[in-house]
């Protein structure tokens, strides 16, 4: 008998058989409202005929050549686009197949451009509780997310956690922003110096919070004060834009709401936008000059990086967000169903936070709203949810489990950019019936 492992042996799964726009059908021609984009990745939704196009004409050109012989022409074309659409610096791009690629990427790059300035005991990274940077053991090290680095501890790296910014959880109510901000920085200056500045690395972090904790967005000038940290202590700041990037939040870089620029920027799923597997490192000029003056290459590399098709299909997907203006509709549908989520749930009795940006936005559950009390882990209520939104025709992105401490039940939404305000309400609402369903389960 054939076994395909499945995430979850235990559950049947449907079989996903079309896609067209926003919708997935199953073998049973069920449809489902993809009103997470899978997890944050089909930008474009389903079955664009252009992007489909692009594939196929690259295939019937090139299906690939290996990177040590030759560069690609769509290769070219999409460093040249995303770095048009970046800040001044930002200018030197490296494709993988995918986000934990590039956050492995990042973490060498970060590395070598230290040994090439003659910095070679700079080693540690440091990261944030309560984040994801994938699950290859190198991302799976500077990840927050406890749940999933348990069984493989003995195989990861040391990795130091400092605080994330989580207004929700750990703001107290009398806390300016700046204070509060002023206080994580100063948690990684001591962090950086408890270790030693001159063995730190890179501090990395998600712009806007995704996986782990549900479009979890920092206050501002956070970011401002973290970048002030590392430059005063030479460590390079890699932001993580695999799933927050590219349009999701409203901006074409997440970063660019925070008024910062970083060392080294990781992309992955809108890039490609489920088309093809797909992700990027940007790499700061500083950066790469380091590696071009000093030993003359970076050393990394996989079998298909920059591959021909992979890069045609992300390149039909940029110029179609490009043209079509949909970074602009991202933010102006976003603020719609942020407004949608806030009539629906504002008054909620077990919705505590409703918070995003652009079409990444989410809700956390909770036992008691005046305390934030979360529900027992062991109701998995996040779960449930999904289940119930899944046999309602809708899909959507759970979270929760206790995660250094903070424990939260969230649902993150993120839907296509092409999605419409029909489409949002209509999901909303099921997303409600999906709530209360499954709270009824649990009280
Ligand atoms: N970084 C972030 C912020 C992510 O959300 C993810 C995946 O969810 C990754 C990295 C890893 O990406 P991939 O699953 O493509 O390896």
């Amino acid at each position: 008998m054939t076994r395909i492992i499945h995430r979850n042996p235990r559950k049947s799964m449907p079989v996903a058989r079309e896609g067209a726009g926003c919708f997935l059908i199953d073998t049973n021609n069920r449809r489902y409202y993809d009103a997470s984009g899978g997890a944050a990745v089909s930008c474009l939704g389903h079955g664009n005929a252009e992007v489909i196009g692009a594939i196929t004409e690259q295939l019937q050109k090139l299906e690939y050549a290996h990177t040590s012989f030759f560069t690609s022409e769509p290769a070219e074309e999409l460093a040249d686009t995303l770095v048009n659409q970046s800040p001044a610096g930002l200018a030197n791009v490296y494709f993988v197949s995918g986000g934990s690629e590039a956050m492995e990427c990042a973490l060498k790059m970060a590395r070598q451009f230290h040994v090439e300035r003659g910095e070679p005991s700079r080693r540690h990274i440091i990261s944030r509780r309560q984040s994801y940077h994938g699950n290859t053991l190198g991302a799976l090290a500077i990840g927050g997310h406890v749940g999933r680095r348990a069984l493989y501890q003995p195989l990861l790296i040391d990795t130091y956690h400092v605080s994330p910014c989580f207004p929700y959880h750990e703001q107290e109510d009398n806390l300016s922003d700046e204070d509060y901000s002023t206080r994580l920085a100063q948690e990684l200056e001591d962090q950086i110096v408890k270790l030693g500045p001159d063995t730190v690395a890179a501090f990395v972090a998600e712009t806007v919070v995704g996986a782990t904790a549900g479009a979890v967005c920092a206050v501002p000038g956070y970011f401002k004060k973290i970048r002030e940290v590392c430059d005063r202590y030479g460590v390079l700041l890699v932001l993580d834009e695999v799933m927050c990037g590219l349009g999701r939040t409203g901006s074409y870089h997440a970063f660019e709401a925070e008024g910062v620029v970083p060392d080294i920027l990781t992309l992955a799923k809108g890039l490609g936008g489920g088309y093809q597997p797909i992700g990027a490192i940007i790499a700061h000029d500083r950066v790469i000059e380091a590696i071009h003056s000093g030993s003359g290459a970076f050393q990394h590399g996989h079998t298909y990086i920059g591959h021909p098709v992979a890069c045609a299909a992300a390149l039909a997907v940029q110029r179609i967000v490009q043209r079509d203006r949909l970074v602009q509709q991202s933010a102006q549908l976003g603020d719609y169903l942020h407004t949608l989520l806030v009539e629906r749930f504002g008054d909620h009795p077990h919705v505590g936070d409703i918070r995003g940006r652009g079409l990444f936005q989410a809700i956390e559950l909770v036992l008691e709203r005046d305390n934030r009390l979360p529900f027992d882990a062991q109701l998995q209520l996040h779960a449930r949810i999904k289940q119930e939104a899944h046999a309602r025709g809708l899909l959507c992105y759970p979270g929760g489990g206790t995660i250094d401490g903070i424990r939260g039940d969230h649902v993150l939404l993120a839907p296509p950019y092409i999605t419409n305000r029909a489409e949002l309400t209509d999901a909303v609402d099921i997303l409600a019936q999906a709530v209360d369903a499954s709270i009824e389960q649990v009280n």
